[in-house]
C-alpha cells in the first residue's frame, strides 16, 4: 500500500516510540508536527486555560476531554499549509472523526496512521528508565546526563510516568486507542508498524 498523502498520525501506548518516530519524520521531511501530549505538558507548566483545564485529567493519568482537546488542534491542522504529523491525536474514535470531518470540509486529504506496536511488558521496561527534555520535550534515556543533547535543557523523567499513572495510561489505551486503530484500518488507512527494537530499526520499517 503507497502512501500518497502527506499528513500521518502516530497512534500507539504511551512509550512505544511515537513522538521519536513522528519527530524523525517529520525532521526529514521538513513537515510540521505537534505532539498533543507535549503541547498539555506545556500548558501545565505556563499555568494557562488549557493547563488549568487539563491537570486535574494528566494528574490521574486520564485522558483530557475531546470537547477540551479538539479546538486547538483543529484550528492547528486547518492552518497548515504543507506536509503535517499529529503525534497522540487522535485518541478516541470521536476525535478521528471530528479529525476527517474537519479535512473533508476544507477539501484535503485524509491522514493515514502509523500505528506502533509493543506489548505492555515492554512498555513497562522502557518508562523506568525515560526522561524528556523539558525545553523541546525530546525523549532521552536515563544515563545521557542532565540536559538535552539538542537544545541543552533540562532532562527530567515525566510526572505521569509515576507508575500508577502510566498504569492508568495504558488502561485507557486499551479502551480507547485501540478502536481509533481499528478505525483507521477498516478504512485501509492504517498500518500496523511493530515499535520493538531500537529507534533506527522502527525507522527503518517506518521508512
Ligand atoms: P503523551 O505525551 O502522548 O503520552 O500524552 C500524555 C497525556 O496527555 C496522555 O496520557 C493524556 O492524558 C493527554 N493527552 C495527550 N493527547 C491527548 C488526546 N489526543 N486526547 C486526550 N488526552 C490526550
Amino acid at each position: 500500500m503507497a502512501f500518497a498523502s502527506h499528513s500521518f498520525v502516530f497512534l500507539g501506548p504511551p512509550a512505544s516510540g511515537k513522538g521519536t518516530q513522528g519527530r524523525r519524520l517529520s525532521d526529514e521531511k521538513g513537515w510540521a508536527y505537534l505532539s498533543t501530549g507535549a503541547l498539555l505538558r506545556r500548558a501545565l507548566r505556563d499555568d494557562t486555560e488549557l493547563g488549568r483545564l487539563a491537570r486535574p485529567y494528566l494528574d490521574r493519568g486520564e485522558y483530557v476531554p475531546d470537547d477540551i482537546m479538539l479546538p486547538g488542534v483543529l484550528d492547528w491542522v486547518k492552518s497548515q499549509t504543507g506536509g503535517w504529523v499529529l503525534d497522540g491525536f487522535p485518541r478516541t474514535v470521536p476525535q478521528a472523526e471530528a479529525l476527517d470531518a474537519a479535512l473533508e470540509e476544507i477539501g484535503l486529504p485524509l491522514p493515514k496512521a502509523m500505528i506502533l506496536h509493543v506489548p505492555d511488558d515492554e512498555l513497562r521496561r522502557r518508562i523506568t528508565c525515560r526522561l524528556e527534555c523539558e525545553s523541546c520535550h525530546r525523549v532521552a534515556k536515563d544515563g545521557e546526563g542532565d540536559s538535552c543533547p539538542k537544545c541543552g535543557g533540562p532532562l527530567a523523567p515525566r510526572a505521569d510516568d509515576a507508575s500508577g499513572a502510566f498504569e492508568s495510561r495504558l488502561a485507557e489505551f486499551h479502551r480507547l486507542v485501540v478502536p481509533t486503530m481499528q478505525y483507521y484500518t477498516d478504512r485501509m488507512r492504517g498500518r500496523i508498524i511493530n515499535g520493538t527494537g531500537s529507534p533506527d530499526e522502527v525507522w527503518v520499517r517506518i521508512s
